[in-house]
């Protein structure tokens, strides 16, 4: 009973990432400031180039169950007396773009007020995540510089090019919230701007647009594949079998 029933489930999920497949967005062309915090340059390239790697259905859900997540914490802020913006005035999502659209970013939100007792200042950045349960505990306790490097460097270029289009927003700490997905906590920390980060990711993006424009390879993370971080990264196939010195073209 119980392997019939498994056969069912095997069945339904497929019908259901089917479906999840046949609407995923068009792979960006573009480096998005939440990942030029990843630590390689390389990975980074391949994502410019290529596109985000292969999706699965499964990443779908991930992220589609992250969106749930947001809603839900924007509603809870939005009636506990914070004035929380997701969209601008033409009803689209926050965000920027430089390098003739190269990079881009794209905000959850813009924190315009909230309860006078609790000391904030504002406009200021607000982005929000959804964490299992190891790494939510990890980032309550080392805070995000050190635990989430990537979300640091994501929010403090969020910061830098957010200020032509809404003044004074990168002088204001952003805030930072998370969701554990297993318990329910909430954690909020807020997150001075980090010009030094910023301009170190700034810089980091226009080496990698240089190098594919110049047909360049940028170097590999690691010296052999067994590397953590290579172990888990999609591009590992693709990046082990090319030669260091191979030409790319867009
Ligand atoms: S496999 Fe390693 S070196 Fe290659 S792109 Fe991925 S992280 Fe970088």
């Amino acid at each position: 009973m119980l392997e019939i029933n498994q056969q069912k489930s095997t069945l339904i999920n497929a019908h259901i990432d089917k479906y999840l497949m046949s609407i995923r967005q068009p792979k960006r062309s573009y480096l998005g400031a939440s990942r030029l915090g990843a630590e390689c340059s390389r990975a980074l390239q391949y994502e410019f180039l290529e596109g985000c790697g292969e999706i699965n259905a499964r990443t779908l859900r991930i992220f589609a169950i992250g969106h749930l997540f947001e809603a839900l914490i924007i509603d809870w802020m939005k009636n506990s007396g914070f004035e929380l913006a997701t969209e601008d005035e033409r009803g689209k999502q926050f965000g920027f773009e430089v390098a003739e659209g190269k990079i881009k970013g794209h905000i959850d939100g813009i924190i315009k007020d909230a309860p006078k007792k609790l000391g904030l200042s504002y406009p200021a950045i607000w982005e929000c995540k959804s964490l299992n349960n190891k790494s939510w505990n990890d980032t309550v306790k080392r805070g995000v510089a050190i635990s989430k490097p990537i979300y640091a460097a994501q929010i403090a270029l969020y910061q830098a090019y957010m200020e032509s289009s809404i003044p004074g927003i990168s002088q204001n700490p952003a805030l930072f919230t998370a969701i554990n997905k297993d318990t329910a906590e909430l954690y909020h920390e807020l997150i001075p701007f980090d010009m030094e980060r910023a301009q170190r990711m700034s810089d980091k993006a226009v080496n990698i647009l240089r190098a594919c424009d110049a047909g360049e390879l940028l170097p590999r993370i690691a010296a052999n594949p067994q590397y953590h971080i290579c172990k888990l990264c999609s591009w590992r196939n693709k990046c082990w079998e090319e030669s260091y010195d191979s030409t790319m073209q867009r």
